[in-house]
């Protein structure tokens, strides 16, 4: 309340004229006026509807309110309140909050503007009082207070260091996460420069950070190393923001930081595991071509050179013996394939999908003409992966159009790619037996298959490459299909090649 309102108040107040009556009635504030001895003798009707209640003119003394206490919560007698305090010739403070009851035990909030009225003589004739209701300016306050506690009880409670620091780079807050995993207290480490975390060879790090959060931008899971008071290093993964004054200019950051060692270390633990697990199936793949490669010729050696001794039955075991060594082979080299997925390809990462096909449709030439398979390719593009491995897709996804073609038509297969925002989807449609919705998945996995060699000849792993193929770049491949109509298998390959290492 300004001055100069409360002058204009005070004189209406004083004038005991309807006209100026009818104003402080029509006034969206409560106004009271008592006598020299501060029993009132107005009241407008915003005072009633804010104090709920209509004192009694000539009766109630110093307060239109019921029941009034400090902003503590001290109950505040009606001879203390600062209107009996003005009356009485005190000094009364500007902007004291009060709480107040009404007599249903609802409460509110107001700040109270007394003023003492004076004749010729200067003796107190009467007072006038303003209450300004701020009952939802309270609240509205007291909700912010809320919501900083309830943040801060976040911060406190995190497991992550939760850190702020100015432009300058000097700490400014440090939670107790930031004290378990830097190992600093917060005493003695707000005002330093948070260089104290950085290992000497990183230093360079925050002059970029603090450039890039001055340009407004954030920085996030940025996995680098820092330094705990004891001097070992951790694995963190940081995520930075810049903290913006009321006026939106940035002044600071905070930062989060978040301890990755133990992932680290299971992640180079899983690395090396699957390292290992790839040599020792390499050599014993390849190890196990040779006893193969003996068993087939000696049995063959046998049925050539013994077949006019060996009986019937013999033979037929030999001939058993064959097929088993030649599955055998055929399963031990698709491994080595599905192994070698993994690694490094020789030569540049963009393949033309349009040559890699015509590279597998010639060396499939016999199986296309024997099956009198139609095969109908559109326009392809030219994608960033080795051309090896989408020989590879191709090569597994169209032999198994042919192998699974129904025994009712000759298989018409489909090869087509469309352009999305983030890559290309590449189909290979067919019409042959189809899978049921059960087995969609399921097929993708190592030797998962859904008939017997005597049935279809294979291993189970084709369509397992093609995923581990997708899957290091980054892609999916999915089936749909309608049992006994036929399947489309598609496969994605996003634009960038994203480091799978
Ligand atoms: P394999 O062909 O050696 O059995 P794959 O991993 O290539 O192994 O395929 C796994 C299984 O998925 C196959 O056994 C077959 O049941 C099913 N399948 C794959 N491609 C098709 C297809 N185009 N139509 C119907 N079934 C298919």
């Amino acid at each position: 309340m300004t001055a100069q309102t409360l002058k204009a108040l005070t004189h209406l107040g004083n004038g005991s004229d309807p006209a100026s009556r009818e104003i402080l009635d029509a006034l969206p504030v409560a106004v009271y006026i008592t006598d020299s001895e501060g029993r009132l003798t107005y009241f407008n009707a915003a005072a009633a509807e804010l104090s709920g209640r209509s004192p009694q003119l000539g009766v109630d003394q110093w307060c239109v309110t019921w029941k009034i206490f400090l902003a503590d919560g001290t109950p505040l007698p009606h001879d203390k309140c600062p209107m009996a305090v003005a009356l009485k010739g005190g000094e009364v403070a500007e902007g004291i909050e009060c709480l107040a009851e009404r007599p249903d035990g609802t409460r509110f909030w107001f700040m109270p503007y007394p003023a003492v009225l004076r004749d010729a003589q200067g003796r107190i004739t009467s007072g006038i009082n303003v209450l300004v209701d701020i009952t939802s300016r309270k609240h509205a306050q007291d909700q912010a207070e809320q919501a900083a506690l309830l943040l801060s009880a976040i911060v406190d409670s995190s497991d992550d260091a939760i850190i702020s620091k100015d432009l300058n780079g000097r700490i400014t807050s440090w939670n107790q996460g930031a004290e378990r995993l830097f190992g600093y207290q917060a005493e003695e480490i707000v005002g330093r420069p948070v260089t104290v975390l950085i290992p000497p060879d990183r230093l360079d790090e925050e002059p970029r950070i603090i450039a890039r959060l001055k340009a407004g931008e954030r920085v996030d899971h940025f996995e680098t190393l820092r330094r705990k008071k004891d001097g070992t290093l951790l694995d963190i993964s940081l995520t930075i923001s810049p903290v913006r004054d009321a006026k939106g200019n940035i002044v600071g950051a905070s930062k989060i930081a978040r301890d990755i060692t133990e992932r680290r270390r299971a992640e180079a633990e899983i690395l090396r595991a699957n390292r290992d697990l790839e040599q020792f199936a390499f050599s014993a793949s390849h190890d196990l071509h040779e006893p193969l490669r003996s068993v087939k010729i000696y049995s063959e050696l046998l049925t050539r050179r013994y077949s006019d001794k060996l009986d019937g039955q013999a033979l037929e075991f030999l001939g058993y013996l064959r097929a088993g060594a030649t599955r055998m082979e055929v399963l031990v080299s698709d491994l080595l394939a599905y192994i070698q997925v993994s690694k490094r390809e020789e030569g540049p990462e963009t393949a033309d999908a349009n040559a890699a096909l015509a590279i597998v449709l010639a060396s499939m030439a016999a199986s296309v003409s024997e099956s009198g398979a139609c095969i109908v390719s559109e326009p392809l593009p030219t994608v960033p992966m080795h051309a090896a491995h989408l020989q590879q897709l191709f090569q597994n996804l169209i032999g198994n159009a042919i192998k699974y073609r129904s025994r009712e038509r000759k298989p018409e297969i489909h090869v087509a790619a469309i352009s999305q925002d983030a890559g290309w989807t590449f189909s290979i449609a067919d019409n042959g037996i189809g899978i049921a919705p059960e087995y969609r998945e399921k097929i993708f996995g190592l030797f998962k298959r859904l008939h017997t060699n005597e049935e279809y000849s294979g291993t189970g792993i084709g369509l397992a490459i093609c995923q581990r193929i997708v899957d290091q770049y980054h892609g999916r491949i999915w089936v749909d299909s309608e049992p006994g109509r036929g399947s489309t298998f598609r496969f994605t390959i996003p634009r960038t090649r994203k480091s799978s290492e």
